[in-house]
């Protein structure tokens, strides 16, 4: 059986506290983005974390095309959590606040997902048409195109 994403979520922020000091505001390489992949979830989609100077912000990319058709990565954050609210617990404590705040921005990404009416595949919420329709069951049933 597949480990629970919280499983996943965990040894995955154990890692990062070892290998990139996420856990302390001094020690931690700042904007330097580690992603974190939503195994076994729709599409499986990724977040990151990263550290800056005001805390540990949690988020994904997304990609918006310019005007000459060129793909720019966009940040958008879910979920942060600050330095002041982190430096007053004990490492202990750190971990678990971490993992906490992990699995809240991992949820924030799972709820951006929802069924569609027609076909029920649950997909993210850019791959709609309107409330109801995927793009896919947009062309389909309501004869829109849609690329
Ligand atoms: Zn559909």
């Amino acid at each position: 059986m597949a480990k629970s994403m919280k499983r996943r979520a965990s040894l995955w922020v154990y890692d990062q506290i070892s290998g990139s000091y996420i856990d302390s505001e001094k020690d931690s390489l700042k904007r330097h983005y580690l992603h974190f992949k939503l195994e076994g979830f729709c599409d499986e989609p990724e977040i990151y974390l990263v550290a800056n100077e005001e805390g540990l912000e949690w988020g994904y990319t997304v990609f918006k095309w310019d005007n000459m058709g060129v793909p720019l990565p966009m940040k958008k954050a879910l979920h942060f959590l600050a330095w002041k609210d982190l430096n007053v617990l004990s490492a202990e404590e750190k971990i678990d606040k971490i993992i906490e705040e992990m699995m809240k921005a991992v949820n924030a990404k799972k709820r951006e997902y929802r069924k569609c009416k027609k076909c029920e595949n649950k997909l993210h919420d850019s791959q709609f048409y309107n409330k109801t329709h995927c793009r896919k069951c947009a062309k389909k049933h309501l004869g829109v195109y849609v690329d």
